[in-house]
C-alpha cells in the first residue's frame, strides 16, 4: 500500500496530502534551485501529479530548464513557501519540496544531482549517490 504523506506551506494557507510512494527523490544543486529555494540546493521528491491533493492558491514562476523545455515552480503568495515543482519533459509527474512535509523525516534522498554547482557551504552528502551534472537517463 502507498504511503499517505501530508504537507503546506509557513502560513498554512496551502495544504496538501499525496498517496504514493516516490517515483524518485533528490537534491538538485542546479543554480535555478538554489536561488528558488533560498539555500545551497533544493531537496525534492517525485510522485505521479494525481495522486497530489492540494488545497489553497499557489502562484507560479515559469522558466526555462537545462533542456529547454519550462519548469513551472509554485509558491504560496502569502509566505512564499516553495511547494511544487512541475516540468514539460516529465509530464503527469509533480515533484514536491522536501521542506513542505509536516513530517521531514517521511523524507529520504537517493540521489545528488548539479553537484558541480554545490556552494562550499552546502555540500552533497558522501552516502549517496553524486552526479555532477543531470544522471545518465535510462
Ligand atoms: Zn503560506
Ligand atoms: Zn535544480
Amino acid at each position: 500500500m502507498a504511503q499517505t504523506l501530508s504537507g503546506g506551506c509557513l502560513c498554512g494557507a496551502v495544504r496538501y496530502t499525496v498517496s504514493a510512494d516516490f517515483i524518485f527523490s533528490g537534491k538538485c544543486y542546479c543554480e535555478d534551485c538554489r536561488r528558488g529555494s533560498s539555500s545551497g540546493h533544493n531537496s525534492v521528491y517525485a510522485v505521479p501529479e494525481q495522486s497530489v491533493k492540494l488545497t489553497g492558491k499557489l502562484t507560479e514562476y515559469q522558466k526555462a530548464g537545462g533542456s529547454g523545455h519550462p519548469i513551472t515552480r509554485r509558491f504560496c503568495p502569502v509566505c512564499g513557501s516553495k511547494i511544487s515543482t512541475t516540468a514539460a519533459a516529465m509530464p503527469g509527474v509533480m515533484l514536491l519540496t522536501a521542506s513542505s512535509l509536516d513530517d521531514p523525516e517521511k523524507f529520504t534522498s537517493q540521489m545528488s544531482i548539479f553537484t558541480s554547482r554545490a556552494p562550499s557551504w552546502d555540500r552533497p552528502p558522501a552516502d549517496t549517490p553524486s552526479f555532477p551534472e543531470m544522471p545518465p537517463q535510462g
